[in-house]
């Protein structure tokens, strides 16, 4: 079979984030590519503490993970492992890869990132190992070309998903600015938010001001 597939092996799509908070940018994503590559499955997995972001405050792992939770529990394909948060310390890749290859060594593994993270993927820590543990399959997001970063041959597709102009920063600042997030998170993300008042009264992630 092609992309380096076993015959009657499950295929297992795994979809990590900050998700902070998860939204349809990443719902949509997750289904396209299941759908596309004939995914059994694809599991989200919420970061512990994401090394990329330490220059801002990300919410608490719990939050993070109960609103992926609810994103995700209406759709019988989707599912949510805390194996990086239950991990503790910084989330790497390698890591999340190593210990889902042990948890389904009947399965194949289709990584499933943002066209801007596929970007740095060469700057990850032990880059070439990754490629053996995974299919990595890069979608678009809106901002980002979709340019083949010189990866391996045959270790990485990149996939068009229906744009859809929707990051987490962007939900963040709408809450803190006290405007809606309706239909851009699921809706009883939405309700989460309000309800733990995520978001308010924070530091943005925007350029300090001197
Ligand atoms: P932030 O703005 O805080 O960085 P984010 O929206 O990028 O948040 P992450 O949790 O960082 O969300 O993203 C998890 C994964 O989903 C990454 O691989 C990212 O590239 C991808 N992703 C995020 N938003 C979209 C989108 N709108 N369409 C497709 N992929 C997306
Ligand atoms: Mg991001």
């Amino acid at each position: 079979m092609g992309d380096g597939i076993t015959a009657g092996r499950r295929r297992l799509g795994v979809m990590g984030g900050t998700f902070d908070p998860v939204h349809h940018g990443h719902l949509v994503a997750a289904s396209e590519v299941a759908a596309r590559f004939h995914l059994d499955e694809v599991i989200f997995v919420p970061t512990g503490q994401p090394w990329q972001k330490e220059h801002r405050q990300v919410s608490a792992a719990e939050d993070r993970y109960l609103m992926t939770v609810i994103a995700t529990a209406s759709n019988p394909q989707f599912s949510v492992s805390r194996i990086d948060i239950d991990r503790g310390g910084r989330t790497y890749t390698i890591d999340t890869l190593r210990e889902l290859r042990e948890l389904h060594r009947d399965a194949d593994l289709f990584f499933i990132t943002g066209a801007d993270a596929l970007a740095q993927i060469l700057t990850w820590r032990d880059a070439p190992e990754l490629f053996s543990l995974a299919h990595f399959i890069g979608v678009t997001r809106p901002g980002h070309t979709l340019a083949d970063p010189g990866l391996p041959n045959g270790g990485v597709s990149l996939v068009e998903v229906p744009a859809l102009a929707i990051s987490s920063t962007d939900c963040r600042e709408r809450v803190a600015r006290g405007d809606p997030v309706w239909y851009l998170v699921p809706d009883g993300v939405v309700r989460y938010i309000n309800k733990r008042a995520l978001y308010r009264d924070r530091d943005l992630d925007l350029p300090e001001r001197t």
